[in-house]
This record gives structure tokens, C-alpha cells and sequence, in this order.
């Protein structure tokens, strides 16, 4: 198949913006093993955009177009393509009330304007933009295919990778097959170093990494003629994944999250799990009981913010509350440890530790976490320092908190 890449902007033509996103979308095609025939490069005018669209509509396959599809009467690239076709122009219900989402319903009438990115050509597919307002297009006519979207680059390539390739995959007759590589407590800037050279040099796989509330998560993409080719092509990147960033820190692969990973690691090892929770406040339980199926391995959870209910119900001594307050490893322990053995479960995991704002002394800062753990063999803590300096990072410190005793309890599980 052959593709022609239509860049529509007067800045372009110009110099003032550098066409960034020709080079993103030829490099992305060529992954796909899609041939790239020709980048053009044409003002914001009707005429010369539509000259420009017919010839290459002419000479391939399809034509992805960047740009002019904003709200403004510049814009005109649906409006261009919809007339070369001869359709008219009709207002998508879905891209309206997307829209509307972002700026309201109530719109001054300088505003209405906007509503305008709302209209696609009449039988054309609308592409969601679900990083900004304007909708792309998929429009198949005549045995040629268009594909029109926004210039900004971060929504051209946020649209491009979610809607435009799996369309392209289809039409190429291709597969496209994604692993993701779960990973947790190494940062991303180090993920970043680390796997550098294959982020930046390899293109079918591809490897893109992705990090949210202290995990990353990498995932590797492939496209090929069939599954089990695309599975030949991935598994040796995922091997090299593990090796380069070592297995203690991978909790899984297509695990979704912790909480999942582990309720399947205790399933296939027919164990039970329990909680002892001072700083996270039942977050641990929470997070594991959002799984389905979870009621076969979580016995019990116990929120025991007060030292008088881990002394009372969990037997935290007063001796080890006394000397090492509440904030210590030693708390941490005994309260795994009595989750366990109140419980009956195979696994206690504790958590302890001060999450601000305040509370916090220079021994014993905001952000010192101490997550616990117990099975038969052995009863131990972590001890963590979660705090940044800012302010607002409770919820952070708490979550962050309550993955590592999961990861913990995933760890344990493991040797
Ligand atoms: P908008 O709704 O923002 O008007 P649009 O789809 O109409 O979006 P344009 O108005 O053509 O897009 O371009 C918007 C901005 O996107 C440009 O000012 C420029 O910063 C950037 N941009 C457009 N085309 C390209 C390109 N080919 N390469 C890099 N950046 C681009």
C-alpha cells in the first residue's frame, strides 16, 4: 500500500514550525512497513490544498493528512477532501458531545465556532481526539482511503497510535500484538537510561514506556503477518527487558496491576493473605478485594490506626510501641505477624509509617514508611522513605505505601 503524507499549514511553508510530525508519521508507516511515497507540504488555501489532495489521492493508496482541522476559517481540510469526494459535510453527535464535554454547552457566540470541528464528512468515521477538541476522519471512498488529523503534535500522535494504526494494521492486513512488562520501584528516568538504545533504535517491536503513580509500566509492540510471528518478534525484546532490569523488579507481564499480580501468585500457590494497616487505612485491603476472585485468597483485613488496637487485637507489645514508637520496623513486623496468626492466613503484610502534612521530626520525617511482612519462615519490614518535600503528597505517600507492601507480599511469594 502505498501512502502519501499531506502536512497542511502555512507556518510550514514558511519555517516558523519545524514538520515534526511528517517525520513521526513516516517513521511510524515504515514500522508498519507501510511505504511512505511522498511528503507534501501545502499553505492553509483551498485550491492548492485541493490540487495537492487529488494528485496524491491519484497516485496511492491512501492520503494522511495533518492539520486545518481546527475551528477557525483557515481550517479547511475536511471541508477540501469532503468536496473532492462530493459529500457534504454532517455534524457527528459523539465528536459534538466531546466537544461540549471540554468547553461547555453554553457557548458565547465567538465560541460557537467551535461546534464546526464537530462536522465530518458524510459516511467518513470520526477519530476520537483524546487530547484535545477536533475530531479526525476516516473516510473510505473509491477504493482510497484518507486519514485527517489535528496538527498539534500531541494530539496527531495521540490519535494516530490509538485509532489510526489499528485501522492501518487492518487494511495492511497485518497483526499488531502488544506485551506490557510491569515494573515496580525503579524510577523512570533510570528505565529510560537503561533501555535507551532499544526505545530509541528499534522500530518493529516497538518499546514505549509509561509511568504512573510510582510504577512503569513498558510496553512492546509488534507488527506482523500473524500472531505467532509478532509473538517471535516481541519475546526476545521482553527477555532482554527482564535481563537489563532484573527480575526483582518485574512483578509481571499483562498483570494489569499489583493488586492482580498478587491475588494470582497467592491462586496459584493456594495461599491466603491478611492486613495490618496503620498508614494506609485499609487502602492494602481495598486495592487487593478490587480484584475479582479475590475472596478465595483475602482473609481478613484489619485497619488498626490506634496503638491501642495493635496492642489489643494484633499483640504489637506496649514494650516495642514504647521503645521504637509506633513508626518503627519493629511495629511493622509484629503487626504482619499478628495479622497472621489472628487470621489464620498464610501471609500478614503490615503497613506503618507518617504521611503528613504533619506529624513529621527531623529523625522521623514525613514519607518514613515502614511495610511489614509474615509467613511461616520468616517475619520482616521494609523501611522506606516516601516523602518528597511537597506539600499535598499524603495520597501519593499512602498509595506508594500501600505498592510496596503488595510488591513485598509479591516478592515473598516468588523465592
Ligand atoms: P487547531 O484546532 O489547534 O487549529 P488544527 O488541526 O487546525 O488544530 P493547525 O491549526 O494546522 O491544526 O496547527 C495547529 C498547531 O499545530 C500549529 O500552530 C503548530 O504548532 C502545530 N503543527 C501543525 N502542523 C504541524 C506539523 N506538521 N508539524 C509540527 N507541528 C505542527
Amino acid at each position: 500500500m502505498n501512502v502519501e503524507i499531506v502536512c497542511v499549514g502555512t507556518e510550514l511553508l514558511l519555517g516558523d514550525i519545524v514538520n515534526t510530525n511528517a517525520a513521526f508519521l513516516s517513521r511510524e508507516l515504515a514500522a508498519l512497513g507501510i511505504n511512505v511515497y511522498r511528503q507534501t507540504v501545502v499553505g492553509d488555501n483551498s485550491e492548492r490544498l485541493e490540487a495537492a489532495l487529488r494528485e496524491a489521492l491519484e497516485k496511492n493508496d491512501m492520503v494522511i493528512t495533518s492539520g486545518g482541522l481546527g475551528p477557525t476559517y483557515d481550517d479547511i481540510t475536511k471541508e477540501t477532501a469532503a468536496s473532492i469526494f462530493g459529500l457534504d459535510l454532517e455534524i457527528d453527535e459523539s465528536s459534538k458531545e466531546h466537544i461540549e464535554k471540554i468547553v461547555g454547552t453554553n457557548l458565547g457566540k465567538s465560541e460557537i465556532s467551535i461546534i464546526k470541528q464537530a462536522y465530518i464528512p458524510k459516511g467518513a468515521e470520526p477519530l476520537k481526539n483524546d487530547c484535545g477538541t477536533a475530531p479526525g476522519v476516516f473516510l473510505e471512498k473509491d477504493g482510497k482511503y484518507i486519514i485527517m488529523l489535528p496538527g498539534p503534535p500531541r494530539e496527531m500522535k495521540c490519535m494516530f497510535m490509538n485509532y489510526a494504526v489499528p485501522k492501518l494494521v487492518k487494511i495492511s492486513g497485518k497483526t499488531m500484538v502488544s506485551h506490557t512488562v510491569h515494573i515496580f520501584d525503579v524510577g523512570e528516568s533510570v528505565i529510560e537510561k537503561k533501555l535507551h538504545k532499544m526505545m530509541t533504535s528499534m522500530t518493529n517491536p516497538t518499546v514505549a514506556p509509561y509511568a504512573k503513580d510510582g510504577e512503569v509500566t513498558v510496553r512492546v509492540t509488534a507488527y506482523a503477518d500473524n500472531n505467532s510471528e509478532a509473538e517471535n518478534m516481541i519475546n526476545p525484546v521482553i527477555k532482554d527487558i527482564k535481563e537489563i532490569i532484573g527480575l526483582e523488579n518485574i512483578y509481571g507481564t499483562d498483570v494489569g496491576n499489583l493488586q492482580t499480580a498478587l491475588v494470582r501468585e497467592l491462586k496459584s500457590k493456594g495461599m491466603k493473605i491478611s492486613t495490618a494497616e496503620s498508614l494506609t487505612g485499609g487502602l492494602i485491603s481495598k486495592r487487593i478485594t478490587e480484584v475479582p476472585g479475590s475472596s478465595e485468597v483475602f482473609e481478613c483485613g484489619i485497619c488498626s490506626y490506634s496503638n491501642r488496637i495493635k496492642n489489643e487485637i494484633l499483640g504489637v507489645s506496649k514494650k516495642t510501641l514504647e521503645t521504637y514508637t509506633e513508626y518503627s520496623a519493629e511495629t511493622a513486623k509484629e503487626m504482619a505477624l499478628g495479622a497472621r496468626k489472628i487470621s489464620g492466613a498464610d501471609i500478614g503484610i503490615s503497613s506503618t509509617g507518617i504521611a503528613g502534612p504533619d506529624g513529621g521530626t527531623k529523625e522521623k520525617p514525613v514519607g518514613l514508611v515502614y511495610v511489614g511482612i509474615s509467613t511461616e519462615n520468616n517475619t520482616y519490614a521494609k523501611e522506606l522513605r516516601l516523602g518528597k518535600g511537597f506539600d499535598n503528597e499524603r495520597d501519593l505517600i499512602r498509595y506508594i505505601a500501600s505498592s510496596h507492601a503488595l510488591n513485598l507480599a509479591i516478592n515473598e511469594l516468588k523465592k
